[in-house]
């Protein structure tokens, strides 16, 4: 392929990131077997991809344990990859949910299980949440770092605020500050990363590690003229999502998919790599998490590396007319 990966510093730490990875949300274990996941991964870290994501939620920990076998099958050298899990929807019982140091406890130890690792290199708070002091959470993920189970904690989807507190208790109490934060960024969703965080990579050196770049599908354009057979809106146990696609709003975005399309066209690249470009674009992103249930989409999606000079200032600016419209 005609491109070279490009790798980032995880916000000011000093561990370097694939600007691309690659996260199993919906695909591992729904829509991809070992054999089809396999096939995924390899691709992935042939292409220079080092990150792969996960979370004890994703198929019901299904995900990670597929994971795990491929990662023993491929034989892959520990130092030559990072992964992640991500704690909070841990089961029903009032002890498997949320951040109390005893889930994110069980959450690691069982994560180190399904993915048969002595370490996480990322380990992830899944939300925020409220029943929990930030203190306890930041003291027990600071025992797992002194323990060597846990190399860099972060958050996903918490306000500033709140990441803040974390830094401010980790400084008081001469504790290990969180290294990265997990936020939705695509073109239809912003704020976070262009807003809202912006005090934290310049105080804090806060890294990034954003999911969903495609909107799960939508800002490529396939769903422009109603959905295709074997997308992800059809996944069993995924009918929210589809439910989400019809709405109001979702054919709003579709109408922006649409007029950003000659902009894609006019630069002799598809929607997706222009979507993608965007992301890549930004600085304050440590890496860009991509989801793909087929290897021709993986391929696609990391072609963008070789075209992202196209998208100029005044791309982003014909970008903004059609989104802030
Ligand atoms: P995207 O928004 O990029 O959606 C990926 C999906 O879009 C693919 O599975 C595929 O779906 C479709 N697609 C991708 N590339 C192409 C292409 N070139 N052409 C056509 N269709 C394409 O990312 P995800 O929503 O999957 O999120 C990425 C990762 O981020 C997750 O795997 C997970 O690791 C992480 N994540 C984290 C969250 C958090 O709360 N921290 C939440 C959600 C995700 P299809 O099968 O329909 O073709």
């Amino acid at each position: 392929m005609n491109f070279e990966m490009e790798y980032r510093r995880l916000g000011k730490s000093g561990l370097k990131v694939s600007v691309f990875s690659f996260g199993s949300w919906v695909t591992f274990s729904n829509q991809l077997n070992e054999k089809a996941a396999t096939e995924l991964m390899e691709y992935a870290y042939d292409n220079g991809i080092n990150f792969f994501d996960n979370a004890e939620i994703y198929a019901n920990g299904n995900s990670e344990i597929i994971m795990g076998k491929i990662l023993k099958k491929t034989g892959w050298s520990r130092d030559t990859y990072i992964l992640s899990s991500k704690v909070f929807w841990g089961g029903e019982k009032p002890t498997q949910i949320g951040l109390s140091r005893k889930h994110i406890t069980d959450g690691c130890h069982a994560a180190l299980k399904r993915l048969q690792v002595e370490y996480i290199d990322l380990f992830f708070c899944h939300r925020p949440d409220p029943e929990t002091p930030i203190e306890e959470t930041v003291r027990a993920m600071d025992v797992l770092i002194q323990q060597g189970k846990v190399l860099y904690w972060g958050t996903s989807e918490w306000e500033a605020e709140q990441i803040t507190e974390a830094y401010e208790i980790a400084e008081k109490f001469n504790l290990t500050p969180p290294t990265m934060e997990q936020p939705e960024y695509n073109l239809f969703n912003r704020g976070k990363i262009e807003k809202d965080y912006l005090p934290l990579y310049k105080k804090y050196g806060l890294g990034t590690t954003i999911w969903s770049p495609l909107a799960s599908g939508l800002l490529t354009g396939k769903y422009n003229h109603g959905f295709p057979s074997n997308s992800r809106v059809y996944v069993k146990g995924y009918e929210w999502l589809k439910e989400q696609f019809e709405s109001d709003e979702t054919i709003q975005k579709i109408g922006k998919v649409k007029e950003l399309q000659p902009i894609a066209e006019r630069l002799e690249i598809s929607l997706t790599q222009l979507a993608l470009g965007y992301c890549l674009k930004n600085p304050n992103v440590s890496t860009i998490i991509l989801g793909a249930s087929k290897k021709e989409q993986l391929k696609e999606n990391l072609g963008t590396l070789s075209i992202v000079d196209k998208i100029t200032d005044s791309t982003i600016k014909d970008i903004n007319k059609v989104l802030d419209k």
